[in-house]
């Protein structure tokens, strides 16, 4: 063992949602095969009396990886979660002028070494104006309700999309739960009162159920949800709120009976004081409403949300309140925080499941080493990365609501008028000035996102890159020109996304 590290030989993750059994999954995966020999024992504890949030059923392509690293294929999961595929999501009405445009999982056109497409089709909108979404597979594919697996090796820019699921949130737990009782992960069922402190190391040094039983740990890791149990209950870690710049901080959701066939995308409905989502599973459809607790009164929303909503609803509508930000440190002495225990920003974008499998990612590269330890340098490092990929998703987010064109509500003016993080400023002032999309280390979103969320808002750059000019503009119209058919012509012999899971996923349709 290294000076100064601390050695794991038993980790107990409080929780048993989402978060908790993707986390034992993983962990249990890793410490397999990273350590035969000094294999931590873990414990999930879940209490059966409180149960999960049961929301969180749209993700991003992110997810697929991380299953695949466990062995599933995307039917095994499609068929286990009655799972739909997702494209991306179609944003409707924030420009509050009834169109609606499509942020794809998947590239714009196809660009030069040096200069990105968009440069191009700028340079071409003068003489021959086209939509950008005539050169994405993907916007393609989701309005036309349309899916295939993508190409393993693409020939082209032109054929690069991908895609996540709309998965039934509770089956998918459950399969990381069985996936991780194979591998050895022990299971306790009880309800946690508090946790004991050791007054010396101000670690936590075990946890108290209950009934009076306790469990010891060596690490702890936190997925007990917005109960924070042990990352703030016992650690007082704090909490950066970001909710004057996010405002929504309320939901209500209900799961009706679908009253179509699934559709390959989510929807993202602008509304009065929040926007609605559709998300469709194979045979219901979530919905909920996410709302800013200022500008609408719970009635209001409920009733809201129920005039928008075709099927026979499923279960009473639930509520949710939450406060937008981040825990200050999601590893605070021996304790991680994973999923909302170590925050939650709002389901826009679906980036919460996505910010728990990055959290993982950073636990299984500080195991990366010949024994399972970790010091306080892996601690930190986790730290400073994990708040900058909240920050950059809290950005991207952001962005939606500033540049939004709605006049129907104070709170779309607020968002106009609202100052904004620096480096969302800066983003925004260079696309603005040029059309350059700048990156920042550990983003989720790659340039493509935050193209098609600029170009859906027409938040247009002022110039494009003049290298652009270098391209005759006769040969760039006829360039432009085939790639449009080519979208189109893959787009027409594609089978619908209704077929496609029929054909390999059980599907069975009542329409
Ligand atoms: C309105 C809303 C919509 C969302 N939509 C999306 C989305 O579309 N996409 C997305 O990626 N994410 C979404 N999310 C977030 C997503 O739901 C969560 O990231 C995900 O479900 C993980 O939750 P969790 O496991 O951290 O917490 P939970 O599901 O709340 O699990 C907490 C666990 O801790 C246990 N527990 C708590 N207290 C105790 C105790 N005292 N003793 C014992 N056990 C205890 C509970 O029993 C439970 O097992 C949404 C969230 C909200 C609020």
């Amino acid at each position: 063992m290294n000076i100064g590290s601390k050695l794991v030989k038993s980790v107990v993750i409080v929780g048993g949602g989402t978060s908790g059994w993707m986390t034992a999954a993983a962990l249990s995966h890793h410490f397999k095969t990273q350590f035969p020999q000094h294999t931590p024992k873990i414990t999930v504890v879940e209490s059966s009396q409180l149960g999960t949030i049961g929301v969180g059923e749209a993700t991003i392509p992110t997810l697929r990886r991380f299953y695949k690293k466990l062995g599933f294929s995307d039917i095994e999961v499609i068929k286990a979660t009655n799972a739909t595929c997702k494209l991306g999501i179609e944003f409707k009405d924030w420009q509050g002028d009834g169109n609606s445009f499509v942020h794809p999982f998947g590239l714009f056109g196809q660009g030069t070494k040096e200069v990105p497409f968009h440069h191009y089709w700028l340079k071409a909108q003068k003489k021959h104006p086209s939509d950008l979404s005539d050169y994405s597979l993907g916007v393609n594919l989701a309005q036309q309700n349309k899916f295939f697996f993508p190409a393993e090796t693409p020939t082209s820019q032109l054929d690069v999309f991908d895609w996540a699921l709309h998965f039934d949130a509770v089956l998918f737990a459950n399969l990381m739960r069985d996936y991780s009782v194979k591998q050895g992960v022990e299971i306790v069922d009880n309800f946690i009162e508090q946790a004991q402190i050791n007054k010396g190391t101000g670690d936590i040094d075990s946890i108290t159920f209950q009934d009076g039983r306790n469990i010891t740990a060596d690490l702890f890791i936190d997925c007990s949800g917005f109960k924070a149990l042990l990352i703030e209950g016992a650690l007082k870690t704090g909490y950066d709120d970001w909710s004057h710049w996010l405002l929504c901080d309320r939901a209500i959701a209900v799961q009706s009976r679908s009253t179509q066939a699934p559709i390959a995308c989510t929807i993202a409905q602008a509304q009065k004081a929040g926007w609605q989502w559709q998300i469709p599973l194979q045979y219901r459809m979530g919905n909920g409403y996410v709302y800013s607790s200022k500008y609408s009164s719970d009635e209001d929303a409920k009733a809201s949300l129920l005039s928008n909503i075709d099927g026979e609803l499923l279960h009473e509508p639930r509520s949710f309140s939450f406060t937008p930000g981040r825990r200050k440190k999601a590893w605070n002495k021996n304790c991680i925080a994973v999923g909302l225990a170590s925050g939650f920003l709002e389901p826009l974008e679906s980036t919460s499941i996505a910010l728990v499998e990055t959290a993982i990612d950073k636990i299984l590269l500080t195991f990366n080493k010949s024994l399972p330890e970790y010091n306080v340098q892996d601690v930190e490092r986790f730290n400073e990365v994990n708040a900058q990929e909240y920050e950059r998703v809290r950005d991207f987010i952001i962005l939606h609501y500033k540049i939004n064109q709605r006049t129907d509500s104070p709170m779309w003016q607020y968002y106009r008028d609202m100052d904004i993080p620096k480096t969302l400023q800066d983003k925004m002032h260079k696309f603005k000035q040029d059309g350059t999309i700048v990156r920042y280390p550990w983003e989720i979103f790659g340039s493509d996102s935050w193209l098609a969320i600029f170009n859906g808002f027409n938040f247009m750059p002022d110039r494009y890159d003049q290298r652009a000019d270098k391209m005759d503009a006769d040969y760039l119209t006829e360039h432009l020109e085939k790639m449009r058919t080519m979208v189109q012509s893959q787009v027409d012999k594609s089978p619908s996304h209704h077929e496609f899971l029929t054909l390999h996923c059980q599907y069975k349709s009542n329409f």
